[in-house]
């Protein structure tokens, strides 16, 4: 099929590489048609395209299709001439969705094929995370990797702000959170934390200490920028493991034993302290970020502190829990009856599964992808993020700088499919999408993240929104490598590509 369409491209007097099956652009679009002729990149730019804003004319192009809305809303027509663009959508996000197209074709190519695309994306959540806990980028690196995002039809942008070796949002009711553990005396992560237990802090204004935090004025500017971007910000707020940091500027949230308990990470879930401080918090975050939702990670407590603890114990009597799973379930779904109470919805790595799911909660499954499945029959919304494929500080060449994990090679990553036999039709729409996640133990610098990021990035953009029938490992590889080459010119560090 692919050979009869170039041959009656190429009939029409197109080049060759004009009457390539797919266009040169990640994600590739869902419908793609070559015309005749093309137009310079300095022509097309030259002016103004033409747009209609008619969800009627969009669907009449769609030929009965049938998009569900928020498809419809990302969705666009794109017809380039040689006179120049016209994008017709149904609303603004596919306006945005079609100049991304149009600007990825004039940052890859000078001369552009003249075409026609009809495009909307598969899966509604097409995200990046980034843990700004253990290494901090800052500001100018996020509105970077977003401006990238956008150019990839990315759509979520998931901030892991809080973690053991620093705290880094502001938080009024708590100005020791950023004052005391935003900073510490070592700069990289593994010389600070030895044999899992994290070292001192140090207080901000410290001389040469290593860290740093966003401001609520730094939050409204990435808002802003990524607002602009049609990119939601989650925020993710870790509890109620992962809090060594928590427990160092207030030492009287650890359990009641000695030194706080054998595990340094662990808020006392007995004590009622440690809800008001998270509650608190919480509602500050709310402030600050309009996302619906609210990432209360869960994830890798280990709950040992807790079943020793007499407040723990006590909580658990009062409330008749039976185990160390289900007093962690009564704290997720004590979070998410707050959050809710604020209009605000839950996620939660995949851990929050144990000792009973929170009602309305949406999972993030990273143990693979059994944890997610379940969570889907369970009736529940899913992202996966499956650590073999999507754990983006995980090697993708054995020989690369500082290598960890299990290799995750561009490949591996292009190959992860979210909807097979075992989701059900009827479930299939619980399936939320995708995300890759930049844990940063080992990343300390700006171009270290980036050639983990890029080209792997490319990969997730196009499961999340390329159709299944559409993804094609060769002509990805084909497509990899030119953006590859545009983005280190437009500024990126992109890993090189393994021949
Ligand atoms: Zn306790």
């Amino acid at each position: 099929m692919k050979g009869i369409l170039i041959a009656l491209a190429l009939a029409l007097g197109l080049t060759e590489a004009q009457a390539q099956a797919q266009p040169n652009l990640i994600p590739a679009p869902a419908g793609y048609s070559v015309r005749p002729g093309s137009i310079s990149r300095d022509k097309l730019f030259g002016q103004a395209e033409k747009v209609s804003i008619s969800p009627k004319t969009l669907i009449r192009h769609l030929e009965g299709r049938n998009l569900a809305d928020w498809q419809l809303k990302s969705a666009y027509l794109l017809e380039l001439s040689k006179k120049g663009a016209k994008i017709v959508a149904a609303h603004e996000e596919g306006v945005f969705n079609a100049r991304q197209t149009l600007r990825m074709m004039a940052l890859v190519d000078s001369s552009l094929t003249c075409c026609t695309i009809l495009d909307w994306p598969r899966f509604r959540y097409r995200g990046v995370m980034l843990d700004e806990s253990r290494h901090f980028q800052g500001k100018a690196f996020v509105m970077k990797q977003l401006e990238m995002m956008a150019l990839l039809k990315m759509n979520r942008f998931h901030f892991h702000l809080v973690d053991n070796p620093g705290w880094r949002v502001q938080i009024d009711a708590y100005p020791r959170l950023t004052n005391l553990t935003a900073w510490r005396p070592q700069a990289f992560f593994w010389d600070w934390e030895k044999n899992e237990i994290g070292g001192p802090f140090v207080e901000e204004g410290t001389p040469e200490a290593y860290g740093g935090y966003y401001t609520k004025q730094d939050i409204a500017e990435i808002l802003s920028f990524a607002d602009e971007r049609h990119i939601e910000v989650i925020p993710e707020i870790e509890m109620p493991g992962h809090n060594y940091e928590t427990r160092y500027a207030f030492p009287e949230l650890a359990c009641s034993l000695p030194g706080g308990g054998k595990d340094p990470w662990e808020l006392c879930l007995g004590k009622e302290s440690t809800f008001e401080l998270l509650e608190k918090v919480l509602l500050e975050v709310f402030e600050m970020f309009p996302s619906k939702y609210i990432h209360i990670g869960g994830d890798e407590a280990r709950k040992n502190n807790w079943r020793l603890c007499p407040d723990c114990q006590a909580r658990m009597k009062a409330e008749g829990l039976k185990s160390a799973e289900e007093l962690q379930s009564y704290m997720i779904r004590r979070m998410e009856r707050f959050a809710h109470e604020h209009g605000k919805r839950i996620i939660g790595w995949d851990e929050i599964l144990q000792g009973g799911l929170a009602p309305d909660a949406t999972v993030m499954s990273w143990h693979g992808i059994d944890a997610g499945l379940q969570a889907v029959k369970q009736g529940h919304d899913v992202i996966f993020t499956p650590t073999h494929y999507f754990y983006l500080d995980y090697h993708q060449d054995p020989a690369q700088f500082r290598p960890v994990g299990r290799l995750v090679s561009l490949e591996k990553v292009y190959s992860f499919e979210p909807i097979t036999e075992k989701v059900s039709e009827a479930d299939a729409h619980h399936v939320l999408g995708v995300q890759g996640n930049l844990w940063t133990e080992h990343i300390q610098d700006a171009w270290h993240a980036e050639i983990m990021l890029y080209p792997r990035v490319f990969a997730i953009a196009e499961t999340g929104w390329s159709q299944a029938e559409r993804k094609d490992w060769p002509d990805f590889e084909r497509r990899a490598s030119s953006l590859s080459e545009t983005a280190r010119e437009w500024g990126y560090w992109v890993y090189p590509m393994m021949p």
